[in-house]
């Protein structure tokens, strides 16, 4: 689903990433790393906000130069995101699909109410997002990925301040999430990723340390 290919961006003197490659299937994919090993740098190259220096990515068959193409297959989660405090959930949600260019309000209201389900905030559709827990905001933070359907979804370290029984939460969005979808997951914590991801990557210092199945990265470990 994801051909990454010697994947490589610097920043001014610093490199972030050097010759990347991966492949990612449909499935849940870890992405582990410490911070500083590049995680952030591919996955805003991947969600298209950032241009590589070299190299190339095609999701789907589709080049990721593409930019029309390819917008509507990503939903993105970034590890810092931006919600607007004084709106509710349903006003946020309805912005960003507006935003992604569903013009349909009847469309809109539609996916917008499956997905508050789905995360379960329906019961919190009409309150202010300031009232929010962190983990309530990080739903809705998927809620907002997922608009439109992505056929990939992309989280960057989703689980930082969040309690215990908030990560099981969110890891079982993720998980089902994942069921229909390519989902990349990074985090500097591996057991975010243990109960989910078959599959992982390490970056180290912007390179591929390790890629293949968890079972094996801990017989190394
Ligand atoms: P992470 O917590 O994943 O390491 P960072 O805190 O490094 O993420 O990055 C947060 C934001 O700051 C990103 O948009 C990143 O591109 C930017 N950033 C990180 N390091 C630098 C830097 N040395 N100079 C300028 N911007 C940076
Ligand atoms: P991670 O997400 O694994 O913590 P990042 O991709 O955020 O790693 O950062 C990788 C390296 O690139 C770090 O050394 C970071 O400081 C640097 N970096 C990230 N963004 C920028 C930027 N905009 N300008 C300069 N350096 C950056």
């Amino acid at each position: 689903m994801i051909e990454i290919r010697n994947l490589t961006k610097s920043y001014k003197k610093h490199t972030a990433l050097q010759d990347v490659s991966l492949d990612i299937k449909q499935e849940m994919f870890g992405l582990l790393g410490p911070n500083g090993a590049g995680k952030t740098t591919l996955m805003r190259i991947l969600a298209t906000l950032l241009t590589p220096t070299k190299g190339s990515v095609r999701m789907g068959g589709i080049d990721l130069a593409d930019a029309e193409q390819i917008r509507p297959i990503i939903g993105y989660l970034p590890q810092y995101f931006h919600l607007y405090p004084q709106l509710t959930a349903l006003e946020f949600l309805d912005y960003v699909a507006v935003m992604k260019g569903m013009n349909r309000p009847s469309e809109r209201r539609e996916q917008i109410l499956y997905l508050l389900e789905q995360v379960n905030l329906t019961d919190k559709a009409r309150a202010k997002i300031r009232t929010f827990s962190g983990g309530m905001k990080q739903r809705l933070g998927i809620a907002q990925a997922l608009l439109g359907d992505p056929r990939v979804l992309i989280v960057d370290e989703p689980t930082a301040g969040l309690d215990p029984e908030e990560r099981v939460r969110f890891r079982n969005l993720l998980n089902q999430s994942s069921l229909s979808r390519t989902v990349l997951l990074s985090t500097h914590i591996v057991a975010d990723i243990e109960s989910s991801c078959s599959r992982v990557a390490v970056l180290s210092r912007g390179q591929v340390a390790f890629a293949g199945s968890l079972t094996e990265l801990q017989a190394c470990a």
